[in-house]
């Protein structure tokens, strides 16, 4: 299986700053974006510091015998799984701490969304609204599940989905790394396929672009990533571009 990925980002065509972060890390087979809050530079501050955090320990845990785990993580857990969640984990500590010692930075937080790739399976976890979709076999499915009050409702019956990306909360996350001193993140297991393309997108993308415009455009990755993602990302600025857009493609290819 051979894995390619490519990432961008860009400000948007309304924000004055990029509160958003992204990393893909060839070497590792880890691939991340994060969308930090806080205002100031305190969202930019948190972003960087997932991608950082996470990076670091995905490379230090490379060797498990090496590492030690964080006092809160299964050790039962499959070794990528619980290297993501202690990632994750790890993430969200350094940023709460940060948050509580600088007064400027109080209240910061990210979202995280990441895919390590270990033999011939994906492991995708996510802590907010920053998504991962798969788009396989010309089909497109997202893996991932907001943790955010909109989709609270939605879940509740509260709301329609296509009410959603125009309804004034939908910023509103209740989930985050960074925000309390524990948090859960969410972690799925996906068998790789040829062909496959994996999606990673801060809330700029998805709240502008529908399922099918990611999925018909992100049908070309396969054979170029970094064009696909540049399409993405004009696009969103096209329609408005109201948010920091950010993308990550990666795609698995027989040779
Ligand atoms: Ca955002």
């Amino acid at each position: 299986m051979k894995i390619k990925a490519y990432g961008q980002s860009d400000v948007g065509r309304v924000r004055s700053s990029n509160e958003d972060a992204w990393g893909v890390f060839q070497d590792l087979q880890f691939f991340v974006v994060a969308d930090g809050m806080g205002g100031h530079a305190a969202g930019e501050i948190a972003s960087h510091m997932a991608v950082d955090t996470m990076r670091d320990f995905i490379q230090s845990s490379t060797q498990s015998s090496e590492v030690t785990w964080p006092a809160d993580v299964d050790r039962n857990l499959p070794l990528p799984v619980k290297r993501l969640v202690s990632a994750g984990k790890l993430a969200n500590e350094k940023i709460y701490h940060s948050s509580r010692s600088d007064p400027k930075l109080n209240g910061m937080g990210t979202t995280m969304v990441s895919v390590l790739i270990d033999q011939d399976t994906a492991y995708v976890a996510h802590v907010g609204d920053s998504r991962v979709y798969l788009i396989r076999n010309e089909k497109i499915q997202r893996l991932t599940e907001d943790h955010s009050l909109i989709n609270d409702y939605i879940n509740q019956g509260l709301l329609k989905i296509e009410e959603a990306s125009q309804h004034p909360l939908k910023h509103v996350i209740t989930r985050a790394l960074g925000s309390g001193l524990k948090v859960e993140v969410d972690v799925k297991t996906v068998p790789l396929a040829h062909g496959d393309a994996f999606l990673l997108c801060s809330d700029g993308l998805s709240n502008l672009l529908t399922d099918e415009d990611m999925r018909s455009n992100g049908l070309d990755s396969l054979k170029d990533p970094q064009t696909t993602c540049q399409r993405l990302v004009d696009l969103a600025n096209k329609k408005g571009g109201e948010d920091n857009v950010t993308v990550v493609l990666i795609t698995s290819t027989k040779s």
